[in-house]
């Protein structure tokens, strides 16, 4: 199979090794998991494995593959015509000097692993796409699309408001109306009324579950871990999300019963952190492996592999796929991603996470060169301070250099936070 899609099989296997051990260290180490757990362990030691086989599987029975990068892709639409929808690969550095022989060195991370992935053939989910759907979102993308064109068979760019009022809402539309054009061109299916009623159904199911995870988790001591949760937020873009849904509301009875019982993964009181910033993709685990090292827990993630992607579900109801797709509009267009000016609302929503899940601070995560997330941090922490919640940033990459730097930050926080 990894033949058929056109891996390099040596770097494919150096990948999985990397990951194997990355994974072990991180998430088999954690003391007292819920068993639920076990599932998400399960998907993403077959991330590479039955997952991509059933993707395979699925084409080879007529139904197309679309890969994305951002949260504003409605997987709605394309579930509407029995598509699939995956999030690819962006969160290590891999091939990194391919990818800068095409990119600035100064590009954020995010975009140059989406690169080293694919410039090194490891992504077997870029290779089994029909479409990879691209977003102008922030600059650094915009612009590398332009190059990464040349390096997937039919990369589709969705081009993207940078304000909220009324105008960029009719752009917002106009575009996923001619997404929705795309791919019904791409499947060969034209999208009906009932089918697009039901994949927002059965994409709001999975974010209700992520709801009610998240909500779990203001419970003290903690009933599961912030990697952990993480992890849950980063399964929910490869698995089949009907299948996830079932799983992730499982592991959420679970939790209910640990809480009932008083059983939590760290000690009751145990300082609890916020993160909000820039979105961790697998296996982006540097942070949250450092924090909970030094035993704080974090309680929720104002990310887009978090809360602000899940957020918002949309409104099923509506007559006709015009209404639906506009019930799709008004969802997405709440997404508060830094690359909207002003942003405001993003604000708020830390603010409220930190109420409701009971954080005594807020850590500010940023990549490198991610100038939307970056600048935004200096605001966001000026008001977090001035409203008695203390706060972070951290700006880094992937790399593993500045581990230990970051490591005694933390710590300092933590201990600023216990005091
Ligand atoms: S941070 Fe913005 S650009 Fe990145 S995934 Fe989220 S919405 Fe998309
Ligand atoms: S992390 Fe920032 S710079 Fe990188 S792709 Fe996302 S918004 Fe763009």
């Amino acid at each position: 199979m990894w033949e058929k899609l056109g891996l390099d099989l040596d770097a494919h296997d150096a990948l999985l090794e990397m990951l194997g051990q990355l994974y072990g260290q991180t998430f088999m180490s954690q003391r007292n998991r819920p068993k639920g757990m076990e599932y998400f362990d399960f998907v993403m030691s077959e991330v590479h494995g039955l997952r991509i086989k059933e993707i395979v599987d699925a084409k080879e029975e007529g139904r197309k593959v679309f890969g994305s990068f951002c949260v504003f892709v409605p997987e709605e639409i394309v579930l509407a015509v029995d598509g699939i929808l995956v999030g690819l690969c962006a969160g290590a550095e891999f091939a990194l000097d391919e990818a800068e022989n095409l990119l600035p060195r100064n590009t954020c991370s995010l975009i140059k692993g989406a690169f080293g992935f694919t410039l090194s053939n490891v992504c077997p989910y870029i290779k089994a796409a029909d479409m990879v759907i691209g977003e102008n979102t922030c600059d650094g993308k915009k612009k590398s699309y332009e190059i990464f064109r040349d390096l997937v068979s039919d990369l589709y760019v969705m081009d993207m408001p940078q304000m909220k009022n009324e105008v960029d809402r009719d752009f917002l539309r106009h575009e996923y109306r001619r997404f929705a054009a795309r791919v019904e061109e791409v499947s060969g299916r034209k999208i009906e009324v009932d089918a697009l009623r039901k994949a927002i159904g059965t994409v709001n199911a999975k974010r209700g579950a992520m709801h009610r995870l998240a909500g779990l988790r203001a419970a003290d001591p903690a009933p599961i871990s912030g990697l952990d949760a993480l992890l849950a937020n980063q399964v929910y873009f490869y698995d089949d999300p009907v299948r996830f849904t079932e799983s992730s509301n499982q592991l959420c009875n679970e939790i209910e019963e640990r809480i009932g019982k008083g059983e939590g993964v760290f000690d009751k009181g145990a300082p609890r952190i916020l993160i909000s910033g820039c979105p961790m993709a697998v296996p982006n685990w540097k942070l949250p492996t450092i924090i909970e090292g030094a035993n704080a827990v974090i309680v929720g993630e104002e990310s887009c592999v978090g809360e602000r992607g899940t957020r918002h579900l949309t409104d099923e109801t509506g007559e006709t796929v015009e209404q639906l797709i506009d019930n799709i509009v008004d969802r997405y267009f709440k997404i508060d991603c830094a690359v909207f000016t002003p942003n405001t609302v993003r604000l708020e929503h830390i603010k409220e996470m930190a109420k409701a899940y009971k954080a005594d601070g807020v850590i500010h995560y940023g990549l490198q060169f991610c100038a939307p997330y970056q600048i935004e941090a200096g605001p966001v922490e000026k008001a977090l301070e001035a409203d008695n919640i203390p706060t972070l940033r951290i700006d880094t990459d992937y790399s593993m250099e500045d581990v230990e730097q970051i490591r005694t930050r933390v710590e300092a926080f933590i201990e600023r936070l216990k005091g």
